[in-house]
């Protein structure tokens, strides 16, 4: 059979292969290889795979990939045209990698759309929330916190109103109604929730040995309020959960996401910088209120001491006792000679407290 017709390509496949006669048509950047005499498919070529060859027997020779063989095209073959364009757009080597290897593009593309998504979650979300919420519901938040706290908790009634009027001598915090509490507990631990919730654990309380210790430990917890360090830190864990609330709905989702967070409270645990800065806000309201600063020194030997017998949660879940100590001193050192007065009611509180735990 002689083929002069110019719709004609040749088809060599496999090694020393006789040609044989072919038509060939290009659609959904492809190109389809039917038998020329009864128009039986025989292969299809993906455009990217393929690639042009050097000319032979006076005709454009193309092979692919995808198989063996390759094709002999006339030059007046209406495909022709189409195909060497396709064919030298896709010579470019970033749409070649692209279309090779499209399942790897899509999962990596996946695995980027994720990541951006957990950092949008995680980083946007939270500032969002700390700009969103107001600090009356701060304050709400933290009812519901400290509500849950309790459920498993004894608060020592008598301690906790000689803290209250402790509390109460001490100018905590400007923007929140700090309320403090004792709770029974073996535990050597204290920690604020955000909104002005301060626990103090009896354990604590008891190896404290002077008012000026519990003072720059009350200023501690105060500036993570004021601060809003323990928000910020809560809304960080939960900000999957306050994803969902948002698109669910209500600030109550937002609460309720929150709330889960409630057993984490103890075990809150802020940067080297949060750390610092509630150390020296301390110091400096121990300052401005002529309480002596070394309370913070104090307090921290103290617990330091106890350390070496039992862990002490409050400094576990702080950074390196050491480190604070000799920064407490050295702000110390810098503020030079201050101005102290005598605190009768809060050395008459402090006992009140001594003898009620
Ligand atoms: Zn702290």
């Amino acid at each position: 059979m002689q083929y002069t017709d110019e719709h004609i390509a040749w088809l060599y496949v496999g090694e020393n292969a006789m040609a044989q006669p072919v038509r060939l048509m290009y659609f959904q950047n492809t190109l389809h290889i039917y038998q020329a005499d009864h128009s039986a498919f025989v292969l299809k070529w993906p455009i990217y795979s393929i690639q042009a060859l050097p000319e032979s027997n006076g005709r454009k020779c193309f092979q692919s990939n995808v198989s063996q063989g390759f094709l002999e095209i006339p030059h007046a073959h209406p495909v022709l045209l189409t195909l060497e364009k396709e064919v030298q757009s896709n010579q470019r080597v970033f749409t070649r990698l692209w279309h090779q290897y499209k399942p790897f593009w899509a999962i990596s593309g996946l695995i980027l759309g994720v990541a951006l998504l957990y950092l949008g979650v995680t980083k946007t979300l939270p500032w969002i929330g700390m700009k969103m919420i107001s600090r009356e519901y701060e304050v709400e938040i933290g009812q519901k916190l400290f509500d849950t706290f309790l459920e498993q908790e004894d608060v020592e009634d008598s301690a906790t109103y000689w803290l209250q009027a402790f509390a109460k001598e001490l100018k905590l915090s400007p923007y929140y109604p700090v309320q403090t509490f004792v709770v029974s507990s073996e535990e050597k631990n204290a920690f604020a929730t955000p909104g002005g919730f301060i626990i103090v654990n009896s354990a604590l309380l008891k190896d404290l040995d002077d008012y000026t210790s519990l003072v720059a430990l009350l200023g501690h917890e105060a500036t993570h309020v004021n601060q809003r360090h323990g928000l910020d830190n809560l809304l960080k864990s939960a900000s999957s959960g306050l994803f969902l609330s948002l698109f669910i709905g209500d600030g109550g989702g937002i609460s309720s996401a929150l709330l889960q967070q409630a057993d984490m409270l103890r075990q809150l645990s802020y940067s080297r910088s949060l750390e610092r800065e509630a150390d020296e806000l301390s110091m400096k309201m121990m300052v401005l209120q002529k309480i002596d600063p070394r309370g913070m020194v104090r307090l921290l030997t103290t617990l330091q001491k106890d350390e070496s017998n039992e862990p002490v949660s409050f400094l576990s879940t702080h950074p390196a006792t050491e480190e604070r100590i000799k920064d407490a001193e050295l702000f110390i050192k810098n503020l030079g000679k201050v101005p102290l007065a005598e605190h009768e009611k809060l050395q008459f509180y402090w006992n009140c407290i001594k003898k009620h735990i």
